[in-house]
């Protein structure tokens, strides 16, 4: 209720000596709350001169509640975890690959102790940080040597500029792709310094294509995967190791981004095909990127590996000092590549890997299972049903492919008219929960696939807390 007397504000000093702001002292600091409670008067203060506030709204009781919200709210950290029921695994929005515990670990080890990051133990003498995991990358890919950045973005820039600058790169016209968030391939050339010579059409490149635009100018042949969307029909693109031997006649290096770069041929767990970082240096790429945090399954990185007197040039390059990799993701890399020394029990224990090939029967069985406790807590307003659904890998990785998944569906029971502001009101209740939920609305129904749900009792724990306006 709203009096219409102007009311002053109590003072902060009487404030603080009510017994309620002792505790809030306590556990946030003198400072913290002082500064807190000053804010919060400064708002009120207009509406208490205009009598838009009650006696009551400004009692010290009430302003200690709010100012203890608030410095709750700000206490509780940015980073949050939440619950990624949208259908993409690899979500680049909510962190991509989830790392095994074996990286967790190290990264631990790495974050609370002093380490070897640019020290050679055998000779006591100055090291580099890339020799920390070049043994085992080289193993797994047969690649002659290695160096690792930021991330792939990084990869590609520092390969382009290293090998190609002031000459010209020749790329097909059907891999001038656009992967989000800026990552344009003709824009990272020319920030790379590399004059972009584009070849072939949209649909179709071709061999001869490529040798018509080689010159004196040319620097390097670049081949991209197209990642995040697929040309079909009439296409025709050279296969790598036909442009790898034409390279090669021509004394020019091929350059291949793969963006994903599987380590394995991913069908032997049922999973759509990629190509293998082995594959395509055997085929005669002579440098590879690819990222450390999608079908990898660890951490944000950017590998690049090939030949050694190309990477040798490459870690010469002044940028690669601004693009380095840190120790803690050093630290989980070597730790998740370890793993793929025994591809048998990989899907085990890579987490990305496990979720990857997790069997819908059993996604189906979990909706099965949880469907009655969400109808219960939705209400008859809601139909929730257990059913089928599409899931994609994501991160550019097999964008046309789905995962044949589960999930919850829930329709609102509304007129037609209403439905979308009923599901963006539940979208907002899910997100607004202690771990906040994120599925996906389509086709008049909010969807949340439970290919990733395997945290169930925290996710069943907080489900009576959803509060869903009608
Ligand atoms: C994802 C992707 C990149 C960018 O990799 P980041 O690790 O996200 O920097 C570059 N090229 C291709 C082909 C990709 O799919």
């Amino acid at each position: 209720m709203s009096s219409s007397v102007a009311l002053r504000l109590p003072s902060i000093d009487g404030l603080l000596r009510h017994p309620a702001y002792a505790p809030l002292a306590e556990r946030y600091g003198r400072d913290s709350l002082l500064t807190g409670l000053r804010q919060l008067l400064d708002e009120l203060r207009p509406g208490a001169l205009s009598g838009q506030l009650s006696a009551v709204e400004i009692g010290a009781e009430v302003l200690a509640g709010r100012v203890g919200e608030r410095l709750a709210q700000q206490q509780r950290s940015n980073v949050r975890r939440v619950f990624n029921l949208t259908g993409t695994v690899l979500h680049t929005n909510l962190g991509r690959a989830l790392l095994p515990d074996e990286a967790i670990v190290a990264v631990q080890m790495a974050a609370r102790y002093p380490l070897n990051l640019e020290f050679d133990l055998a000779s006591g003498k100055r090291g580099d940080r890339d020799d920390l995991i070049e043994g085992l990358i080289r193993e797994l890919t047969g690649a002659e040597a290695v160096t690792v950045v930021n991330n792939n973005a990084a990869a590609v820039l520092l390969t382009l500029n290293s090998l190609g600058a002031r000459k010209e790169g020749i790329i097909s016209r059907g891999e001038l792709i656009e992967i989000g968030g800026a990552f344009r391939i003709p824009d990272i050339m020319a920030r790379a310094g590399v004059r972009l010579h584009e070849v072939g059409t949209t649909n179709r490149t071709h061999a001869r294509d490529y040798e018509a635009a080689i010159s004196p100018r040319s620097g390097l042949i670049m081949r991209v995967h197209a990642s995040n969307y697929s040309i079909e029909g009439f296409t025709a693109r050279v296969p790598t190791a036909e442009l790898a031997e034409l390279a090669h006649r021509h004394g020019l290096p091929l350059l291949e981004d793969l963006g994903s770069g599987s380590l394995l041929d991913l069908t032997r767990w049922g999973l759509p095909a990629e190509p293998t970082v082995r594959q395509a240096l055997r085929d005669g790429a002579d440098i590879v990127t690819f990222s450390g945090d999608k079908l990898l399954g660890g951490p944000q990185a950017g590998l690049i590996v090939g030949r050694k007197e190309l990477i040798a040039k490459i870690k010469k390059n002044p940028l690669k000092r601004a693009l380095r990799v840190d120790k803690l993701t050093l630290a989980a890399l070597e730790a998740v590549l370890g793993l793929y020394r025994d591809p048998d029990r990989l899907a085990e224990r890579l987490p990305s890997l496990r979720l990857l090939t997790r069997p819908q029967a059993d996604i189906f069985a979990q909706a099965s299972r949880l469907q009655p406790l969400m109808a219960e807590v939705l209400g008859s307003l809601w139909q929730v049903s257990a059913v089928e659904a599409l899931g994609m890998i994501g991160s550019g990785s097999q964008p046309v492919a789905r995962l044949p998944s589960a999930a919850l569906c829930m329709r609102p029971q509304v007129s037609k008219r209403l439905r979308g502001r009923c599901l963006l009101n539940l979208e907002a209740a899910l997100r607004a929960l202690p771990i906040p939920v994120l599925g996906r609305i389509g086709d008049d129904a909010l969807w949340l696939d439970l290919r990733q749900l395997d945290d169930e009792p925290a996710w069943l724990a907080q489900l009576p807390q959803l509060q869903v306006d009608p």
